[in-house]
């Protein structure tokens, strides 16, 4: 079966093996008539007789009139039905129909100041496909509410907004690196290996119910796929993933999920300096992506648009221990050592208008992080911090390469080289200098929509107390 655009219009055509139709799934429906998407209309790409389909946004009636706003996945206009335009049984019905109820009309498209958007459709014809129940949502929900009622919120004008800058984030990410001939590739979920510090890992059982022994075995969830991407790196050199990551985050944050969308970059044969230059490219490519497929998304949000559009590379670089002096010169009482956590990227950043790099943090980061060898108390390797106190959305750097030193490593940070065998014989095999990093995709979704939250911009939000819907 296949889906053809046939205009700009959408008009759907199924075919079956190419030649004969599909039986529609609704008959009432015929498959032959082209609607028009909110969106096109909105833009005055199209004129004069429409056929619409969406949902009940907003209703209300007053005698001979019903005014209904109906919403489709591409914007919201506002359609007046009345009495004397459309059948009687259409017009009891658009009186009728709660907000969400799913309609198909006919109607004229005019030009209306005072309508939503500039315009509103005269109906012709009312037809309510399916009449909705009291919508549970209705204005000033707490948070709660909303997130318990998450399976309908996704329909809000916000969260599509904020979906669908998603998904062209998601996409510039791949076509980046794909440009750049990178090789996307698949780490596993389950695990035995940590990467990221035992405290954020999720445990979970892993019972061989077919094993005669009844053996049970252990896995974590991945946390990164650091070390994998380090034993795939030696075929393809060049290498890119979209995955989830898994921590469990104790600490509650705006900017912590404990699944999170990570996109992760490992280069053979590149140093930490290169790979920034290349992450400052994906930073500034993405947002171009973004300003290009969805300025009308970013209005609805109510971002400041300017800020986005002025954004360019090269970013300015900070040392760890020139961020540690700004910020006890601003107040805080930080030493050598400490790991900066929201409050202080917030006051570092948030008078920022572009993204900043940190470099050269302690070595106390994970055991993969090469030592600075001309500087060996700290590590080459960076962190990218989006502007406006959004804060870290990249860490990353250059990895040990020598099998001596990663033993050392692995030691100094009190785990069992044994632990890590697999990954160890990976370096005993050619090992060459290597650079990467992890992009968190919902942070930096959420920065650049503006959002005060990162829930608001991934559709099931999980944190360590919401696991459904
Ligand atoms: P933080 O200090 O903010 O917890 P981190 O140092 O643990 O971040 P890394 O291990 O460097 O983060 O992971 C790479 C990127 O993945 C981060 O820069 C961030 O964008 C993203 N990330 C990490 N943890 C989370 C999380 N719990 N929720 C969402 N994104 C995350
Ligand atoms: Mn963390």
């Amino acid at each position: 079966m296949y889906y053809i655009k046939v205009n700009r219009t959408f008009t759907r055509k199924y075919y079956d093996g190419g030649s004969n139709r599909m039986s529609m799934k609704y008959p009432e429906f015929p498959d032959d008539v082209t609607y028009t998407p909110i969106g096109e209309i909105l833009s005055s790409r199209v004129k004069g007789n429409v056929k619409l389909r969406g949902w009940i946004y907003r209703t209300r009636s007053s005698g001979k009139l019903a005014f209904v706003i109906i919403r489709d996945s591409t914007g919201i206009i506002q359609c007046t039905v009345s009495k004397n335009n459309v059948d009687k049984s259409d017009f009891v019905n658009a009186g009728k129909a709660l907000v969400e109820s799913s309609v198909v009309l006919d109607g004229l498209v005019v030009a209306d100041e005072r309508a939503p958007g500039g315009f509103e459709i005269r109906a012709t014809s009312f037809n309510v496909v399916h009449f909705a129940e009291a919508f549970p949502i209705t204005k000033d929900q707490s948070d709660e509410h909303l997130l318990n009622n998450r399976h309908l919120w996704l329909r809000s004008r916000n969260m599509v907004s904020a979906l669908k800058i998603r998904s062209t984030v998601f996409k510039a990410f791949r076509d980046y690196w794909q440009n750049l001939d990178y090789t996307e590739i698949q780490s596993p979920s389950f695990t035995t290996s940590a990467c990221e510090g035992g405290s954020t890992l999720f445990n979970v059982h892993y019972d061989d119910e077919t094993e005669k022994s009844g053996q049970k075995f252990y896995a974590h969830l991945s946390q990164s796929w650091q070390l994998y991407a380090e034993a795939s790196m030696f075929g393809l050199e060049n290498i890119f993933t979209v995955a989830p990551s898994f921590r469990a985050e104790k600490s509650r944050t705006r900017r912590h999920l404990t699944e999170f969308w990570h996109a992760e970059v490992e280069a053979a044969w590149t140093h930490n300096h290169q790979m920034m230059e290349f992450e400052e490219g994906m930073i500034v490519y993405i947002i171009k992506k973004v300003l290009e497929e969805n300025r009308s998304e970013l209005e609805q949000l109510g971002r400041d648009i300017s800020v986005l559009e002025n954004i360019k590379a090269p970013f300015d670089k900070m040392k760890y221990e020139e961020v540690i002096d700004k910020l006890n010169s601003m107040g805080f009482d930080l030493a050598w050592g400490d790991d900066f956590g929201y409050k202080e990227e917030k006051a570092l950043t948030q008078n920022l208008k572009s993204p900043v790099y940190i470099t050269n943090f302690p070595r106390e980061k994970g055991f993969y992080h090469r030592p600075d060898p001309s500087d060996p108390k700290s590590l080459v390797c960076h962190d990218l911090l989006a502007p406006e106190g959004y804060g870290e959305i990249i860490g990353g750097g250059e990895r040990v390469w020598s099998p001596d030193e990663l033993v050392e490593r692995i030691r100094e940070e009190g785990l069992e080289p044994e632990s890590y065998g697999w990954y160890l014989d990976i370096r005993k095999f050619g090992s060459v200098p290597h650079s990467g990093f992890g992009l968190g995709l919902d942070r930096t979704v959420s920065w650049i929509c503006g959002s005060d939250h990162i829930k608001h911009v991934i559709p099931f939000p999980r944190t360590m107390r919401r696991t459904t819907p």
